[in-house]
């Protein structure tokens, strides 16, 4: 067992402070339960605790960290940045290359306007979509996480035509009643729903890995592309989790579906607060100061933000996905055959560098799929994971995340975990 006491005073005192301890609420550990740590430090492929626990990290920040904690040319980027200011609120040149550099890898993005977070990207986009085409209603899917976006927090119900119920106290019915939520990879609802609606937008996940990852089934997105287009409503492809990480331009590299209207986040911050949505220069052009829609941010293109995401995306180069690629393949499948060998029922579900495992048998194509697995087990598995110095997702509906500096020293670390963790899971 792992010492745990400052991480178990400094929860106490959180708690006493900050609703739940924490700032965003799977820090909280409440899906596995015990004492969540707090880090101290990060290094490569390894996070070190307040107690002094070192950890391989298969959480990476949620994804931002992909080229492990503390790479020494984002280090660099960073202190050259820090000696000259840390914000000015006025325009810098450091945004226009970033936004350069996100123009030039992602084709469908001709514009790009920068802010602070992917939630801020996706509420924005979805304002821009509104006020470009004149309508209201929007389409989201069950179990895509798009931020906490009120408008985007509707995920109840499912089968055409059920407009969105909030699924949080605090948003209101209002703000829901234009969401229409439908279930994922379910090409027919969505038709149906643009036959009995008009429809702003149709958001989604590139490539959904907020409820661990599923996958569109081959064609998903282009149909979507096609409906979109068929009724003159726009398609928001939400790339904060997979932008930058499954490939240099994202999952737009392995599915290159053309969306109007884009977002990012996470890598392209390089683990600061930065974040972006861009897409046709004619619906961005909708845009204040340019057009009408309003939209802004104090902090917006930060300094510090802007040169840490540079310097992440510069060295995101094939050998760094390769790296990421492998890594990802490696801990997986070690991950799948621990499982295997203890006969934990479980379901590896990979996309690209991307992958999670479900605790159920079946192949999970949708959310409600998802909510079928046991959780138990993934409680147990976590655990004793934790205890063995690894950090993996402190919930079942996550994806695991790689970087390219996990070395073998690293994936030794995971793979050496894997047999023991597996065994706690068989005895849920
Ligand atoms: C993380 C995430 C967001 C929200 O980004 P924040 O920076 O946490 O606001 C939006 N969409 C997707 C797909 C994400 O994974």
């Amino acid at each position: 067992m792992s010492r745990t006491q400052k991480s178990a005073e400094l929860f106490d005192r959180a708690r006493g402070v900050v609703p739940g301890g924490v700032n965003s609420p799977v820090r909280a550990f409440g899906a596995v339960g015990g004492t969540p740590r707090f880090m101290a430090a990060g290094q490569g492929p390894f996070i070190v605790d307040v107690d002094g626990n070192r950890y391989a990290d298969l959480v990476c920040s949620w994804g931002p960290m992909i080229l492990g904690h503390r790479h020494p040319a984002v280090v660099e980027a960073l202190h050259e940045a820090l000696a000259h200011g840390t914000s000015y609120g006025t325009a810098t040149a450091g945004e226009v290359e970033l936004a350069e550099e996100i123009v030039s890898r992602v084709g469908p993005v001709e514009k790009v306007r920068l802010v602070s977070s992917g939630t801020e990207a996706t509420m924005s986009a979805v304002r821009l979509a509104r006020g470009f085409t004149g309508r209201s209603k929007i389409v989201k899917f069950a179990g895509c996480y798009h931020g906490h976006v009120d408008a985007l927090l509707a995920a109840a119900g499912s089968g055409v035509a059920t407009f969105g119920l909030p699924d949080t106290p605090g948003v209101t019915g209002a703000a829901a009643a234009d969401t229409i939520v439908l279930p994922y990879n379910d090409v027919a609802a969505v038709a149906e729903a643009f036959a009995a609606f008009e429809i702003a937008c149709v958001i989604t996940e590139a490539c959904p890995a907020n409820m661990g990852v599923v996958p569109p089934l081959p064609g998903f997105n282009a149909r979507l592309r096609e409906l979109c287009s068929a009724n003159g409503a726009l398609l928001i492809m939400d790339e904060v989790l997979t932008g930058f990480r499954v490939s240099p331009s994202g999952w737009y590299g392995l599915d290159p579906v053309e969306a109007d209207l884009m977002t990012f986040g996470k890598v392209m911050g390089g683990g600061l607060p930065a974040a972006a949505f861009g897409g046709r220069a004619d619906v961005m052009a909708q845009l204040a100061p340019e057009g009408p829609v309003y939209q802004a941010g104090t902090l917006s293109g930060n300094p510090l933000a802007c040169a840490a995401g540079l310097a992440t995306l510069r060295l995101c180069d094939e050998d760094v996905y390769d790296r990421v690629d492998a890594a990802a393949q490696l801990v997986g499948r070690a991950a799948s055959d621990a499982l295997t060998a203890a006969g934990v029922p479980h379901r590896l579900q990979r996309a690209g560098s991307l992958f999670s495992i479900f605790f159920a048998g079946d192949e999970v194509t949708d959310f409600a799929g998802a909510q079928r697995q046991n959780t138990a087990a993934y409680r147990a598995f976590f655990h004793a994971m934790l205890d063995q110095g690894v950090y993996l997702p402190p919930s079942a509906y996550e994806a695991w995340f790689l970087s390219a500096s996990h070395d073998d020293e690293a994936l030794t670390v995971v793979t050496e975990a894997l047999p023991a963790a597996a065994k706690a899971a068989a005895q849920v």
